[in-house]
C-alpha cells in the first residue's frame, strides 16, 4: 500500500531534451498530484549541447520535488540512468524519457503492479507511433538476439525502455559497476519478481532521437558480450567446420592426383583465401571486443564524472576527480 510517506522517484536521462522537460514536467505534476505518494524527480543532464540543465535548474527553483544532475561528458542514457539511480532516495524508482514517448499517465498503472508485489514492472510498447520502420526493426532484431542468442527469454519482444523498479532492485544495482552493460538487460538478469504493462509509446515531442546509429552498435555488442560467451563459441565451432572441410578437400585433391586429373582452380583457391581471410579478421575483431571489455573494466575509472548538480549532494559521491 502506498502512503503519503512512501517516495517514489522519478529518473529521466535527458540528453538535448531543452524543449521537452517543461511540459513532462506540467504532465509528471499532474499525474502525481492526484496520486497518494511524496515524489521526486532526478533529471540527469547527459552532457546536452542545448539548456537542458538551465531549464532543469529554472524548474527546480519553483518545486523542491525536482534535482538535477549535469554529467561532465556523454556517457549514454544507460549510465545517465545508473547514476540517476544511485542518488535516488525513494521506495521504488520509475525510469522514464525526457521526450513525452512514455506518457507519464501511465505511472499510476505501474504503481499498481508494485503495490500487487511486483519488484520490476516493465511498461512494455503495444504500439510505436511516429518511428521509422528500420528503428522498429532494429529494435525487434536486438531483442530477438538477447531473447534467443544470448538467452535472457524474459525480456519483452517488442522491447521496453519505460520502467518501474523497487528498492529492493535498485539496491541490487547498486552494486554492479559496470562500464559495458545494458541496464535494462542486468535488470531483467536480475531476476526477481517480475510483471509488465502495455502502454502506446508516443510521438517524440520535439527534438529528434540521441540514439545514433554507432551508439546502437555499441549497445548490442555490450549487451551481448556483457551476458555472453556465444560469439566465441561459435567461432570454435565454425573454426572447426572450416578445418574439416579443408582436410575433405585436401584428400579430394590428393585422391584425384593419384588417378593423375591434374589440380587447377586458381579462382576457388582465392575465393577459400578471401573467405577465410576475412572470417578470420572478423574473429580477431570479436575477439578484441571482449578483450578491450576486460581492459576497460580492470581500469576501474569512474562510470560517469558529475560537472554540477542543484538540491543533490553529490560532495560525498563519485564525482570523479
Ligand atoms: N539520452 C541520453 N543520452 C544519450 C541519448 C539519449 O540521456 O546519449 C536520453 C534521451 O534524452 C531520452 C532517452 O535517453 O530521454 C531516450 O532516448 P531517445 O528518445 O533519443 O531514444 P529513442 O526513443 O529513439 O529510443
Ligand atoms: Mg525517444
Amino acid at each position: 500500500m502506498t502512503t503519503p510517506e512512501t517516495l517514489l522517484t522519478i529518473i529521466t536521462p535527458a540528453y538535448n531534451e531543452a524543449g521537452n522537460i517543461p511540459l513532462l514536467y506540467q504532465r509528471i505534476e499532474k499525474v502525481l498530484k492526484d496520486e497518494m505518494i511524496d515524489w521526486e524527480w532526478i533529471v540527469v543532464d547527459d552532457h546536452s549541447q542545448d539548456d537542458t540543465f538551465k531549464v532543469i535548474s529554472q524548474i527546480a527553483q519553483t518545486d523542491i520535488h525536482i534535482k538535477g544532475i549535469r554529467l561532465a561528458r556523454n556517457a549514454g542514457s544507460h549510465m545517465a540512468i545508473k547514476c540517476g539511480l544511485d542518488f535516488c532516495q525513494g521506495h521504488c524508482a520509475v525510469v522514464m524519457a525526457a521526450d513525452l514517448q512514455d506518457p507519464p499517465e501511465t505511472i499510476p498503472d505501474l504503481i499498481d503492479k508494485w503495490q500487487q508485489g511486483a519488484k520490476v514492472v516493465w511498461a512494455v510498447r503495444e504500439q510505436r507511433q511516429g518511428e521509422k520502420a528500420n528503428t522498429i526493426g532494429f529494435s525487434r532484431l536486438y531483442y530477438f538476439i538477447m531473447r534467443n542468442i544470448v538467452g535472457i527469454r524474459e525480456m519483452p519482444a517488442t522491447g521496453a525502455d519505460f520502467f518501474l523498479i523497487d528498492k529492493q532492485v535498485i539496491c541490487a544495482l547498486k552494486q554492479f559497476n559496470e562500464a559495458h552493460v545494458s541496464l535494462l538487460t542486468l535488470i531483467t538478469w536480475l531476476g526477481f519478481n517480475q510483471d509488465s504493462i502495455s502502454y502506446n509509446k508516443e510521438f517524440r515531442f520535439h527534438g529528434k532521437s540521441g540514439w545514433t546509429l554507432r551508439k546502437k552498435l555499441k549497445l548490442v555488442i555490450d549487451s551481448v558480450t556483457a551476458f555472453s560467451y556465444f560469439p566465441i563459441r561459435f567461432m570454435s565451432y565454425f573454426g572447426f567446420f572450416i578445418a574439416l572441410a579443408g582436410f575433405i578437400y585436401a584428400g579430394c585433391v590428393f585422391i584425384n592426383g593419384l588417378r593423375g586429373i591434374p589440380v587447377e582452380g586458381w579462382a576457388s583457391m582465392m575465393i577459400v583465401i578471401l573467405v577465410i581471410g576475412g572470417m578470420q579478421m572478423l574473429m580477431l575483431g570479436i575477439l578484441g571486443e571482449y578483450l578491450w571489455r576486460t581492459l576497460d573494466e580492470s581500469k576501474k575509472r569512474p562510470r560517469y564524472i558529475i560537472e554540477k548538480a542543484v538540491r543533490i549532494g553529490c560532495e560525498t559521491r563519485e564525482i570523479g576527480l
